[in-house]
């Protein structure tokens, strides 16, 4: 079950509403109580927790859904349509160039799964028919290089890569040359990450931003990481400014405070989610889909 915790307490708190008949306004703020004490625990953001709230009381509390047959369903459909617009809404798509090659710019924290998220993402797009080339502009991470190479050994996606001597803007640029070259109509470039954003990390993703104008930088972000992810995402977005974000490790026991709280926070969708491991398991982000697993 995706948020598992979550997931279990608004499906007990709101299967209580529907066992109710008609609904008065206290049980609603009370059921609303447990909602957001149930988003709080998951660690979604305060912020977007109380707007949550106030939205759904709002809506809830008003005459044609009290004075309805089904009180109860009624209040789970206006939960699970702000749940939904609380990750976005609409599925997110990329924006491909008019003018071949589309360069997407991935970015992120070390161990968020950049590299591996540049992979499952070429391979995802060379399913869809294009040609895809992966840049390895991640000079400092010790064999980053290297796992770039494997996984597109693995996809049979070709790697642009010039060691570790010359500057990621460098290899950026001359990644962008090569894409013209050889007519790979997307490019995809693995940054480097930090541990922690710092200056650095930052003036080098500038720098690279600056060089090759990608069409969409992409952040990737771990969902385990809950509200620190969102943190990190701000960060991002006001130093570098996004298009939107990749959300790994969706598979693992996450508890949803990131998936549920970066898009209100930064304004920005996601894209895509990383449900495992494999080089295949990568989806595009749907927020309708997402809200109705939660719900059960
Ligand atoms: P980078 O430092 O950001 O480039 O991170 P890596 O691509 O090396 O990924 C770090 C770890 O996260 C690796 O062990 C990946 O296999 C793992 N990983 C990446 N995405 C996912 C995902 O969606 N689900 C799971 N379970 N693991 C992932």
């Amino acid at each position: 079950m995706i948020f598992e915790g979550l997931a279990e307490k608004l499906q007990n708190t709101l299967g209580k509403l529907k066992g109710k008949g008609k609904l008065n306004e206290k049980d609603v703020n009370d059921a609303m109580r447990e909602v957001k004490l149930a988003l709080l625990e998951a660690d979604v953001n305060f912020k977007v927790v109380k707007q949550f709230v106030e939205k759904v009381k709002e809506r809830a509390i008003g005459q044609e859904v009290m004075e309805s047959l089904t009180p109860g369903q009624h209040v789970i459909k206006i939960v699970n349509e702000e749940l939904t617009n609380l990750m976005g809404n609409v599925q997110s798509k990329i924006n491909f160039s008019s003018r071949p090659p589309t360069v997407i710019m991935l970015v992120g924290l070390q161990g968020a799964g950049k590299t591996t998220t540049a992979g499952k993402l070429g391979g995802y797009l060379k399913k869809q028919g294009k040609k895809p080339l992966l840049v390895a502009c991640d000079i400092y991470r010790p064999a980053a290089i290297k796992q770039l190479k494997v996984v597109g050994e693995q996809l049979g996606i070709p790697v642009f890569e010039l060691g570790d001597q010359k500057s990621p803007v460098d290899i950026a640029r001359e990644g962008l040359e090569k894409s013209k070259i050889d007519g790979n109509d997307v490019l995809i470039i693995d940054t480097a990450g930090r541990l922690h954003i710092d200056t650095e990390l930052m003036d080098e993703l500038v720098n690279i931003k600056q060089s090759i104008r990608p069409h969409e930088i992409l952040l990737v972000i771990d969902s385990m990481t809950g509200q620190d992810a969102v943190n990190v995402a701000e960060s991002f977005n006001s130093a570098l400014g996004i298009d939107g974000v990749i959300l790994t490790k969706l598979d693992g026991d996450t508890r949803g405070g990131a998936a549920l709280s970066v898009k209100a926070v930064t304004q920005k969708p996601i894209k895509f989610a990383g449900i495992g491991e494999k080089l295949d398991e990568l989806e595009p982000f749907y927020p309708d889909r997402i809200a109705s697993r939660i719900l059960g």
